[in-house]
């Protein structure tokens, strides 16, 4: 109710809103700043000590934040109007606690104290050891600093990077830089000789990024601020460091984790967190009554060494050199890390389709391990049936071996009684002589096709003409034919049909289906034997047929006279047709058996044409 009315009041009679926050249950922190809202690595502390009032502070807070802008050159003269500005603002209701931020900011507070709020407690933080002047400090007062120790950044750094020969110094010309230019020129002289220290500060920034873009190798840079460069331009914000790293060709490293994040590589840094929290933590005893010179917190060393780990590669800075304990961060995560489920589900469906290719290959390599097993079994099962047609073919050969035999020695002894007679005709001589060779030739011809009928040798695909083949087949059976009294005519294609075959397989079943004929033809009268062997291009295929004018195949026998042992002749094996059949089958090809209405078998044979052959083509 009571809080209503001052706002009602606040509204109406124009009363400091200010009035509503300095009720007794709130408390209203002044945060000065030292050369503006932006500057790190004083926003960051600002901003992070906030969030810590926020999270600490059992009591409503009223937080107001004001800069010392003048403190970015080394005009005094705006300090007096500022001072009054403050005065006048906070002369009915002083703050509960003043938080200095920065070393400008304690330098304005000390000079001013006893103008400002002599009887406000004051938190000087966000501070270095060395920018407290503890002579002035009174019992109202208490510091929260920072100790800098610029060697151990440096040589923290050159352990990282011993190859490092020189390292370039950015600090900015406001007079808190030059400050710190002195101490770090004192503090780093145990390093001359050992590296080049180069300085910019009397440069203006865009210069300065001129050079810093063209280091010599082996460089590095230390960033430590640039509130306003030499030629008096204020960088506030994060724009210089930025603009720094996009053009420097050497590592940066810096002395506070405020500005880490992206352009630093690292290295021991005070933390901006770590020192926020303890400054609240003093704030929160002064507000609740402590006396603050009584409260002693000693100056903060750097923390944890901490490194990015993008910059560390990027610079091929091995982690291994780091301190030990270290931090490293951004690391990026692997592969493996980011995708860990899907390349395991990749892998296993991987390995799953790995294995099914090699049980399929597997699978596939067994089928033509059984495949060759078949064929080579097929092979020598057709090589002791043609040993058995051979049997057959054998009398019939022989006869026909006779006739060349026969006439060779009737020439032979002609030959010898013409050389015995007292006219010798030279010229008739020579005739019985090239008879000899012929009939000579014929016989070894004859036994050149039996000897390579009974040839035992495994299947073997090569590309035929398959109307040389029944040629050939024919002529091999020709003697056995006339002996049983059997015309075999032949019309073949006037084309050559190449096949990819078996020469020697193929005529076996030639051989086999005219002996069948002949065997069907048997009982009729010889005029009426008659085989008739046709070939044939149908598309791409090769055709042959062997029709017979016996009796044909029993009604409802056509499939199974193929079925091995089925005969119907009382020496028969029954397996030349199935033999047949199998050899057919392993060149791709088609047998079948049909009835000619009444006047005999047709036995029907389709290879495939091997089209790719110039015979083929013609
Ligand atoms: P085999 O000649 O030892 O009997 P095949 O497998 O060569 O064995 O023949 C099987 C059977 O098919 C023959 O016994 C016969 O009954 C029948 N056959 C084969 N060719 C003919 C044909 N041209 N005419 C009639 N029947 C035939």
């Amino acid at each position: 109710m009571v809080r209503r009315l001052l706002v009602l009041l606040a509204l109406t009679n124009g009363l400091p809103a200010s009035v509503y926050a300095s009720q007794p249950d709130h408390k209203r922190i002044m945060i000065l700043h030292s050369v503006g809202r932006e500057f790190r690595p004083w926003n960051e502390y600002a901003r992070t000590m906030r969030a810590e009032l926020d999270r600490q502070s059992p009591w409503p807070l009223d937080v107001q934040e004001h800069s010392l802008v003048a403190a970015r050159s080394a005009d005094v003269n705006s300090e007096a109007p500022f001072l009054r500005y403050l005065q006048a603002l906070y002369a009915n209701h002083p703050p509960d606690l003043v938080i200095g931020v920065g070393a400008p900011a304690a330098s304005f507070i000390q000079r001013t104290r006893q103008q400002l709020f002599p009887a406000t407690p004051v938190l000087f933080t966000t501070i270095e050891a060395r920018r407290v002047d503890y002579s002035v400090l009174t019992g109202n007062d208490t510091v929260v600093a920072v100790t800098h120790r610029f060697l151990v950044l440096f040589e923290s750094f050159l352990r990282i990077s011993p190859e490092t020969r020189t390292i370039a110094i950015v600090n900015g010309d406001s007079p808190n830089e030059r400050f710190w230019r002195g101490e770090m020129q004192r503090e780093l002289k145990p390093l001359e000789g050992r590296i080049e220290i180069r300085w910019y500060d009397k440069f203006s920034y865009e210069d300065t990024l001129k050079q810093l873009a063209a280091l010599p190798s082996h460089s590095a840079i230390f960033w430590y601020q640039m509130v306003a460069d030499a030629a008096g331009v204020a960088h506030e914000g994060d724009r210089a460091l930025t603009r720094l790293y996009n053009v420097a060709n050497a590592p940066i490293f810096t002395h506070d984790d405020s500005f880490f994040g992206r352009e630093i590589v690292g290295g021991p840094m005070h933390s901006a967190l770590g020192r926020s929290r303890i400054a609240v933590s003093v704030a929160m005893r002064i507000l609740g009554g402590e006396n603050p010179g009584e409260i002693k917190t000693p100056p903060s060393e750097f923390a944890v060494a901490k490194y990015d780990w993008r910059e560390l590669q990027r610079w091929g800075i091995s982690e291994a050199r780091l301190p030990p304990g270290s931090e490293v961060h951004f690391r990026e995560a692997s592969a493996w890390e980011k995708y860990r489920w899907q390349i395991a589900a990749a892998c296993g469906v991987v390995l799953l389709q790995a294995t099914l290719i090699s049980i399929l290959l597997y699978e596939r390599r067994r089928r033509h391990f059984a495949e060759v097993e078949a064929r080579q079994r097929m092979s020598e099962l057709a090589h002791v049936t043609r040993y058995s047609m051979a049997g057959e073919l054998t009398t019939s050969i022989a006869h026909e071996l006779n006739q060349p035999l026969g006439s060779i020695l009737v020439n032979t002894e002609t030959a010898a009684l013409m050389l015995d007679s007292p006219t010798l005709d030279v010229n008739e001589l020579k005739e019985i002589l090239v008879d000899i060779k012929r009939d000579d030739q014929r016989a070894g011809e004859v036994i050149r096709r039996l000897r390579s009928l009974l040839k035992r040798a495994p299947f073997e695909a090569r590309e035929i003409d398959l109307n040389q083949t029944v040629g050939e087949t024919l002529d091999l059976v020709s003697s056995l034919a006339h002996a049983r009294g059997v015309t075999v005519e032949s019309v073949l294609s006037a084309a050559p049909l190449p096949v990819k075959g078996d020469r020697i397989q193929l005529q076996q079943v030639l051989l086999n289906l005219v002996m069948n004929a002949a065997d069907a033809m048997a009982y009729l009268d010889k005029p009426q034997r008659r085989i008739v062997v046709r070939t044939a291009r149908d598309r791409d295929f090769a055709e042959i047929e062997i029709a017979d004018h016996g009796p044909g195949i029993p009604a409802g026998k056509l499939a199974e006279i193929f079925e091995p042992f089925y005969t119907s002749k009382p020496s028969g094996m029954g397996m030349g047709l199935s033999i047949a059949r199998t050899i057919v089958e392993a060149h791709d090809g088609e047998i079948s058996a049909e009835n000619r209405g009444g006047e005999g078998a047709l036995f029907r044979i389709r290879l495939p044409l091997a089209l790719s052959s110039a015979l083929a083509a013609s």
